[in-house]
């Protein structure tokens, strides 16, 4: 009886164990793997109170992303402190008994060994740095800090996709996925740590959850994508910096779309049926399409490959037909993470990025195809704009 009774009551404080909420104070946060470099001040305030942020957007110079990792990590210090002097916040980050804490998002492939601890297992999305594959990239972080004198601490490292879940469920606590289709696409839900092999001994006795980063961006870098794929795919596979890896990432993200539909321009000049058999001039580089134009149907492509009108309808088409087996494939992925999860209630699922954000058709797509193969589904798309740095800020003030 007294076992029982101790059995029953300790349940029931466990059940009634609060969910951890960020506590109040100051974080910095680095989000770094997109379009944009972002640096934030995150203020938490006590829970009901939303923080408050400033933040300041960079861009990360080409020869940076393909240089040596020392100078991309110096960069980010230096604009750490560039940022804090700005914001007249210098002072957050000069007493090393109590240094400021910092969340880092850092979109790339990991293998994460810890909250402040990752190991870097390959660049995507065109950086290429040098002497970082293979290392911790919180500890090379850390080092660039100390090396700049900069009393701050990365006490949590996290993919983009885990910082948008966690800003979005901040807010909606029916999140359990996180998803980013920018220049990049990938996912991360929240998934049972009985159905996690790996971690039946690892994780602290009590933790119930736990988030898993798909890293779907690479999958069908074993073949199993090859039937879906055409000529155009396996050329721009080719000719990246990264042959044979990241495979659905380049039929659907924003990084790639732009230079599919050229492929598939000069594919058509080519064989005689589009612009008068000439490629436009200012379509002849690689790259030279930028995806943003996919997402402005009214003017699609640069003003110098404008046509008659029959040509730019068949540009048009080229445009839809990418984007939307984009928005399918998205969907696919998102569908299955709704059958895993297997919740009878409503799903939400954090989004952001450019693809999402910016293509008129791209989220009813999404939300048409995910109907199709999954129809019981209870889902929500919800935009969580910018949030994977505030993600980041909320880890580390949990941390
Ligand atoms: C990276 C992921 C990241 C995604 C979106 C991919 O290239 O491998 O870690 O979440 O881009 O930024
Ligand atoms: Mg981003």
């Amino acid at each position: 009886g007294r076992a029982q009774r101790w059995r029953r009551r300790r349940r029931r404080r466990r059940r009634r164990r609060p969910r951890p909420v960020p506590g109040p104070g100051d974080y910095l946060a680095l989000d770094l793997g997109g379009t944009n470099y972002r640096v934030l001040l995150v203020r938490m305030r006590p829970p009901g109170q939303p923080p408050e942020i400033v933040e300041n957007v960079y861009s990360v110079p080409g020869e940076l992303m393909r240089g040596r990792g020392i100078d991309l990590f110096d960069f980010l210090a230096a604009t750490i402190a560039d940022f804090m002097a700005e914001h007249g916040a210098a002072h957050l980050a000069e007493n090393p008994a109590a240094p400021l804490r910092l969340g880092f998002t850092f979109s790339f492939p990991c293998e994460q060994r810890g909250l402040a601890s990752a190991r870097l297992l390959g660049w995507t999305k065109g950086y290429s740095a040098e002497g970082v594959v293979g290392n911790d990239v919180c500890q090379l972080l850390q080092e660039a800090i100390d090396r700049r004198g900069l009393a701050a601490r990365c006490v949590a490292l996290v993919n983009d996709t885990v910082g948008t879940l966690a800003a979005c469920a901040l807010e909606d606590p029916a999140c359990m996925i996180g998803l980013i289709v920018g220049t990049g696409t990938n996912a991360a839900y929240v998934e049972r740590v009985a159905a996690v092999d790996k971690y039946s001994t690892e994780l602290p006795a009590g933790e119930s959850r736990v988030v898993i980063n798909t890293e779907w961006g690479n999958f069908g870098a074993d073949g199993c994508l090859e039937r879906f794929r055409t000529d155009l795919d396996r050329q721009l596979d080719a000719a990246s910096i990264n042959p044979g890896r990241q495979t659905f990432e380049k039929l659907v993200s924003g990084m790639y779309l732009g230079e599919l539909v050229r492929l598939a321009i000069q594919q058509l000049v080519s064989d005689g049926v589009l612009f008068d058999g000439r490629m436009p001039e200012a379509l002849r580089q690689p790259m030279s399409f930028h995806t943003k134009y996919l997402s402005e149907p009214a003017h699609c492509g640069p003003r110098p490959a404008a046509g008659p009108p029959l040509d730019m309808m068949t540009v048009r088409c080229l445009c839809e037909a990418v984007s939307t087996r984009s928005a399918y494939l998205v969907a696919t992925g998102i569908s299955c993470l709704l059958k895993r999860i297997g919740s009878p209630d409503d799903v939400t699922v954090g989004i952001d990025g450019s693809l999402f954000k910016f293509h008129p058709h791209f989220p009813q797509r999404m939300i048409d195809k995910i109907n199709e193969l999954h129809p019981d589904a209870k889902f929500l798309l919800r935009l969580s704009e910018d949030g994977s740095g505030k993600g980041a800020a909320a880890i580390a003030a949990m941390a």
